[in-house]
C-alpha cells in the first residue's frame, strides 16, 4: 500500500479537513474516505488524545471503516468520520458543537454527522443549529432517530448469536458466558439482549461504577478491565475502544468467538489471520455493528420507518454468514474477506 503523506492509513481518502477555531477552542478533524456510494456519513467522536497524530490516525482509520460499514450494510451512503479533540482546558461547550455543526455545514452534504464515543443526542441537538447534514436528532414514539446505540445493540447481539451458531452449533445464547469489553450505550444494550435470553455474563469498563450498574441490571458479574480480554469464556464481546486485538493480546485469548461492537478492534491487518490460526471465529466489526448507521441512514434520508430499519439490522447475521463461508471457502480470514467485499462494492478492488 501506498503511504501518501507518510499515512500509512491514508488509503485514497477523497479528503481531511482540519478545523480550528480559537474563539470556542474547537480543534476537529473530518476525514472523507469515499463519497463514491453517497454523502460520507459517519459519527463524530469527541476525545481526548495523548497526541494530534493519534488523533488523525483515529479519524482516517474510523473513516474508511465507515466506508466498509456503509457500503456492507448495502447503504446508499460513502464513509467519513469526524474527531473533536477534547481539551482538558476547555469543556465541550455549545459554542463548540455549533462550531463543529458550521463546518459540516460549510462541506456542503458530502460530510453528514451523527453521534460516537463522547457525542449524545443532546449534542447533536446544537451541532443541528448550524447544520443540516446531521442525523441522530431526538424522534417521537415510532419514528427513525434518536441514539443509534440501541440499534447498534440489537445488530450486535443478532451477530453473536449468529457467530455461536457457525462456531459451537448453538440456536441460542442460554447458559453461555460472555466477556463483554465495556459498559457504555452498546455495550449495555448487548448485555440486556444477552442475558434476556439466558447468557452468563462478565463485565468490564475502565469506569468501574458502568460496570456495576450494567452488573447490576444484568445479573453479570463485574471483573477488571485488565482480566477482561483474558478471561475463559464462549464469547468475547468488544464494546468500548478499538484495537484490542493484537499480537500481544490474541496469543492469550481464551474464547472460539469474537464478536463485539467496538470499531476497529483488530489493530493491524495482520491480526485478522492471527485470530484464524488460532481458530477463534471473528465478526468483523464493521458488519457486525452496523445497525447504528442503518437507523441514522433511514432517519437522514427519510425512506423507511422503524419497521424497515429492523429489517434491516436483521440482514447483519446473513452478511456474517456470507462473510465466514467464503473464508472457509478460500481459506482466507474473515476480515480479509470482508475488506475484499467492501472494496468490490465501492470500487476499490
Ligand atoms: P460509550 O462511550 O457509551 O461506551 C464506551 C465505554 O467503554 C465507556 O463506558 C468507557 O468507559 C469504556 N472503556 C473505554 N476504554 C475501555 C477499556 N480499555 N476497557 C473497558 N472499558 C473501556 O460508547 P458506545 O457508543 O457504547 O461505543 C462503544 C464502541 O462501539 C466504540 O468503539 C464505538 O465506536 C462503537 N460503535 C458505536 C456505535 C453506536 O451506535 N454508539 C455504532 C457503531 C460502533
Amino acid at each position: 500500500m501506498t503511504t501518501p503523506w507518510g499515512l500509512p492509513d491514508f488509503d485514497q481518502h477523497e479528503a481531511v479537513h482540519f478545523i480550528t477555531d480559537d474563539a470556542c477552542g474547537l480543534r476537529a478533524i473530518i476525514a472523507v474516505h469515499s463519497t463514491h456510494l453517497g454523502p460520507a456519513a459517519g459519527g463524530c467522536r469527541f476525545w481526548h488524545y495523548a497526541k494530534d497524530e493519534e488523533a488523525l490516525v483515529d479519524a482516517l482509520r474510523l473513516s474508511r471503516g465507515m466506508s466498509y460499514k456503509n457500503a456492507m450494510a448495502g447503504l446508499p451512503l460513502g464513509g467519513g468520520k469526524a474527531v473533536i479533540l477534547a481539551d482538558e482546558e476547555r469543556a465541550k461547550g455549545t459554542d463548540m458543537l455549533h462550531a463543529f455543526g458550521k463546518a459540516v455545514e460549510k462541506l456542503g452534504g458530502g460530510y453528514v454527522t451523527a453521534e460516537d464515543v463522547g457525542m449524545s443526542v443532546t449534542d447533536m441537538i446544537e451541532v443541528a443549529r448550524t447544520t443540516k447534514f446531521v442525523a441522530g436528532l431526538p424522534n417521537s414514539a415510532g419514528d427513525v432517530g434518536g441514539d443509534p446505540g440501541p440499534h447498534t445493540s440489537l445488530g450486535v447481539f443478532l451477530g453473536i448469536k449468529a457467530a455461536v451458531k457457525w462456531a459451537l452449533g448453538k440456536d441460542n445464547l442460554s447458559g453461555l458466558h460472555i466477556a463483554l469489553q465495556g459498559a457504555g450505550s452498546v455495550a449495555t444494550g448487548v448485555a440486556l439482549h444477552a442475558c434476556a435470553e439466558g447468557a452468563k455474563l462478565s463485565i468490564a469498563d475502565v469506569d468501574e461504577e458502568k460496570a456495576k450498574k450494567l452488573a447490576d441490571r444484568s445479573g453479570g458479574k463485574v471483573v477488571s478491565a485488565d482480566e477482561i480480554l483474558m478471561l475463559d469464556a464462549d464469547v468475547l464481546s468488544p464494546c468500548a475502544l478499538g484495537a484490542i486485538l493484537d499480537e500481544t493480546t490474541i496469543p492469550g485469548l481464551k474464547v472460539p468467538v469474537v464478536a463485539g461492537g467496538a470499531n476497529n478492534q483488530l489493530a493491524t491487518e495482520q491480526d485478522g489471520e492471527r485470530l484464524q490460526k488460532r481458530n477463534i471465529l471473528y465478526a468483523p466489526d464493521y458488519v457486525i455493528n452496523a445497525g447504528g448507521i442503518i437507523n441514522v441512514c433511514t432517519e437522514y434520508l427519510g425512506d423507511g420507518d422503524a419497521s424497515l430499519v429492523r429489517h434491516r439490522i436483521e440482514g447483519i447475521p446473513r452478511r456474517l454468514e456470507q462473510i465466514w463461508s467464503e473464508g472457509a471457502e478460500t481459506g482466507r480470514d474473515p476480515a480479509s474477506v470482508a475488506d475484499a467485499m467492501a472494496q468490490r462494492l465501492i470500487g476499490r478492488a
